[in-house]
């Protein structure tokens, strides 16, 4: 874990706006994208308002909702439904780190419990998903998927540390797939 942290700080130095939990601005259909390489390890983490995800940003209150939130945990569950890496990186995913409000055990009390949404009525949905590439050099795009999966994600901020360089990206439907930077 101590590589992920000189890698997390690093990026948290870097990209004083990619950490969320540090108050990264939250705008409805706009999420961020971060992706840190260090050696094998391979770490991409996605923050973006609940709305984006699921229509709402509180307790669930209808059938509909709640089943809106289950789906939603379930295609976060594994990084397929937000990205593809290169098949010639040889990633395996080894860890993920999901977090979903609302999906806490009282939810099925069916009332919003204080603390559950942010003080300002938004709520954010992290996901961060860890990787072992036996190729890393061959990591050299990330294919989006979460405009297809997440129709209401309108654009993502993505900003990527590797050992080839730092770069940012505004991806979008149209534009999914993500160049990383290349050695030079
Ligand atoms: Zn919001």
């Amino acid at each position: 874990m101590k590589q992920g942290y000189i890698a997390a700080l690093w990026l948290a130095m870097w990209l004083p706006a990619a950490a969320p939990a540090q108050g990264g601005a939250h705008v409805h259909g706009a999420a961020h994208l971060s992706l840190v390489q260090e050696g094998g390890a391979v770490t991409v983490a996605l923050d973006s308002p609940l709305e984006a995800i699921v229509g709402f940003e509180h307790a669930p209150k209808t059938a509909e909702q709640k089943a809106a939130l289950t789906e939603a945990a379930a295609a976060l569950k594994g990084p397929d439904a937000l990205v593809q890496l290169p098949a010639a990186a040889a990633c395996r995913l080894t860890d993920s780190d999901i977090d979903l409000p609302f999906m806490a055990a009282d939810v099925d009390h069916g009332h919003a419990h204080a603390g559950h949404d942010d003080h300002d009525g938004h709520a954010d949905v992290t996901a961060s998903y860890t990787f072992a590439c036996a190729q890393p050099d061959k990591l050299d795009r990330v294919t989006v998927k979460a405009f297809a999966r997440f129709p209401r994600l309108h654009h993502i901020d993505a900003e990527a540390a590797t050992a080839a360089g730092q770069g940012k990206a505004v991806l979008d439907a149209a534009h999914p797939v993500w160049s990383l930077p290349a050695k030079r």
